[in-house]
């Protein structure tokens, strides 16, 4: 490093696990070449481009996941190497993955662009399970047996899920529980409660969000949702998601100033 560039690393910063700092751009290539064909190392760069996507682990794991996160984001690294690899773009700019409202990448607050499932009919209810886990059924354990090294007392289901909905369009009277699906925000929380009782729907998708950043100066800013719904369709390789993308790309790398997110072009110029 003393021969290409001023010596000075970084590690395990917020862009990488080794950063090089301070070489030259005459350089530039031929530290990639060093580093990717002679070290066999793979190369990130922390540069005005598409930054490595990530997402949750998905259906590989995870039966709430209302689309394939895994491959979509496979999908997209390999369709955008070309500006994942070269800085074209006014700033950096991230993709995340998350398969449901639960947001575990965080896709809502850290990336320029995110992808969270949801569905459009209605929540699925078995109402025997309901019933189980009012009855405290030790097979049905509220949060699927999380936090349980603690008594919290009897179970429930008024105090815990149903005055907990953010919208309210949750009743249950006795028997049955209720819910009004219309104003349902899909904010998983009675899901995640009594998960053997209650399920996504059936016709998934994704909504799409812009615009989040977690910057240094300005305070955090929260994704804006863009697409309330858009299915997730591998067969026609994506292509409700990319025309989504590349208009968002055309728009703000013809609107941006350098070094502006598009969080930032957003707050500047309004939602067009
Ligand atoms: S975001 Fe949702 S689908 Fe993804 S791992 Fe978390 S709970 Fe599962
Ligand atoms: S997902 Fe959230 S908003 Fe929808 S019914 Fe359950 S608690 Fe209410």
């Amino acid at each position: 490093w003393d021969f290409r560039g001023s010596g000075l690393t970084n590690m395990h910063g917020s862009t990488g696990d080794i950063i090089f700092l301070g070489t030259t751009t005459p350089q530039l290539e031929e530290v990639f070449w060093t580093l990717t064909h002679d070290l066999k190392q793979d190369l990130g760069g922390s540069g005005s481009n598409l930054r490595t996507p990530s997402d949750c682990l998905g259906q590989s794991r995870c039966e709430y996941s209302c689309y394939d996160t895994q491959a979509i984001c496979h999908f997209l690294t390999n369709e955008y190497q070309d500006e994942l690899h070269r800085p074209a773009f006014p700033y950096k700019f991230k993709f995340k993955f998350d398969g449901c409202p639960n947001c575990c990448v965080a896709s809502i607050a850290r990336s320029d662009m995110s992808f969270i499932g949801t569905w459009k009919d209605r929540i699925r209810i078995d109402q025997d399970a309901v019933n189980k886990y009012v009855e405290k059924d030790p097979a049905y354990p509220a949060n699927a047996g999380a936090h349980k090294g603690r008594d919290w007392g009897p179970f429930d289901i008024e105090k815990e899920v149903t005055d907990l909905c953010p919208t309210h369009c949750m009743k249950w009277d006795g028997k049955k529980l209720h819910i009004d699906d219309a104003n349902c925000t899909r904010c998983m929380h009675c899901i995640n409660v009594m998960p053997r009782a209650l399920k996504i729907g059936k016709e998934t998708g994704c909504s799409i969000l812009v615009g989040a950043k977690a910057p240094i100066l300005d305070g955090a800013q929260m994704g804006s949702l863009l697409v309330p719904f858009v299915p997730v369709n591998p067969d026609d390789d994506y292509e409700e998601i990319t025309e989504v993308i590349e208009n968002i790309w055309d728009w703000w790398m013809e609107e941006a100033k350098n070094r502006e997110r598009l969080g930032e072009l957003i707050k500047r110029q309004g939602f067009q």
